[in-house]
């Protein structure tokens, strides 16, 4: 945002909110022997693993570097096939093209914008036939709102498949009373910490599981490759400065300043999270009454409403989703639309993908608008987002 949007009082879709006491664990850190990857990443790590009821947590520089790692951790490569939703940012089909895997895609669910179980379903039995059964799925919580997690375990049981769970909208969102980021129908879990999302390290994300295995993986994957771990050598260590290098890695490490800002902001992160609720159920009573389509929850989900997006359909609204989008920018309020079905991308067409692939998450697309939801956000300014919607609406 530039300070003329600023001063035109314009309200962005979302935006961070950072406290005096965030600043000054910052400052502590700057001034203190590290900066990168020392203590204050480890009890960043501890106190998510903590939170989310998960064994391990691994900190990165960011949640498309955490999907990176996650697909590297279960050895997909060349030759395997990663699955995810096509209603979700480029990053979560990325992480299985970094690793040479196909991408392709199961369509969403109408209602909730999530994968939907039963299209998972008929897709997994026609690849188990046809032998072309993907090594991962990753399960989008679109906006939020956890998939049915149940039913994808299951399947994914069933045919063998590593569940990684892209939950950038979800931190602090829950499903079936347990915290994502549990792992408790996933073998991997990652989390968002960029400025939009739910809490905040600048960048940075973490990757969160309940597997030994792979959290040593993902730890040496994050660091080139490289153990100092004596056990884990090929041969005798060579004394105290020795290292190597087991196999090729990142340099996708979080500094220790972007963790102090975290572990501040984990503070306030139920916070965050029942203010973005409040101010959800204020747009669901204020317009309910619109010929628009709100945001609808699985009784088992309770959502941190990353996002609050309603769809717009020119049948109903007499207005399409476009004309209502420019109405709203015009009006100084910084509506989005999320997202553009990943395999409509020009590099996913270049791979084979095409315009009606995915009918649900494209008719969604034509119709969705992300109105602004962030803990900052005054109730006046709500109002006033909530006005203009209805005088453009009638
Ligand atoms: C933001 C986002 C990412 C990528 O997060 P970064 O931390 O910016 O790398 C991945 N998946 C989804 C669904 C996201 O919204």
């Amino acid at each position: 945002m530039d300070s003329s949007e600023k001063s035109l009082g314009f309200i962005p879709y979302g935006r961070q909110h950072v406290s005096p006491e965030d600043v000054a664990s910052v400052v502590e850190t700057l001034t203190s022997e590290w900066l990168t990857q020392g203590p204050v990443i480890e009890r960043f790590e501890r106190a998510m693993a903590e939170y989310c009821g998960a064994k391990y947590a691994v900190a990165t520089s960011s949640a498309t570097a955490a999907l990176h790692l996650a697909c590297m951790a279960v050895g997909l490569g060349a030759g395997d096939r990663l699955w995810t939703s096509p209603n979700t940012f480029v990053a979560s089909a990325n992480c299985g093209r970094y690793c040479g895997a196909e991408v392709d895609f199961v369509d969403i669910d109408p209602r909730t914008y999530n994968l939907d179980p039963v299209e998972l379903e008929a897709k997994l039995e026609q690849a188990s036939h046809r032998g072309i059964l993907p090594k991962v799925l990753i399960p989008v919580h679109f906006a939020g709102q956890s998939c049915r997690m149940e039913e994808i375990a299951e399947l994914a049981r069933k045919y063998d498949v590593r569940i990684i769970e892209d939950a950038s909208h979800a931190v602090g969102s829950r499903y079936r009373s347990l915290q994502v980021g549990s792992c408790a129908y996933s073998d991997m879990t990652i989390f968002s910490f960029h400025p939009v999302k739910i809490m905040t390290t600048g960048e940075g994300g973490m990757i969160l599981t309940n597997n030994e295995s792979h959290y040593h993986r993902l730890l040496r994957l994050r660091t080139h490759g490289i153990t100092r771990a004596e056990h884990e050598m090929q041969g005798q260590t060579h004394g105290p400065w020795y290292y190597q290098q087991l196999e090729l890695g990142h340099n996708y490490r979080m500094t220790d300043i972007q963790a102090a800002l975290g572990l501040s902001q984990l503070r306030l992160l139920d916070e965050f999270v029942a203010r973005r609720r409040v101010l959800a159920r204020r747009y669901d009573e204020a317009l309910c009454g619109l010929p628009i389509v709100l945001p609808q929850q699985d009784s088992l989900s309770e959502s941190a409403f990353h996002l609050y997006v309603i769809r717009v359909q020119k049948e109903r609204a007499g207005k399409g989703r476009k004309q209502v989008f420019e109405a709203l920018r015009a009006a100084g309020i910084g509506v989005n639309v999320h997202y553009i079905p990943v395999h409509t991308q020009p590099y996913y067409q270049a791979l084979g993908h095409a315009w009606g692939d995915f009918p649900q998450a494209e008719t969604y697309y034509q119709e969705a608008l992300t109105l602004p939801l962030y803990y900052d956000l005054s109730f006046e300014e709500q109002d006033r987002v909530i006005s203009v919607l209805a005088s453009v609406l009638t």
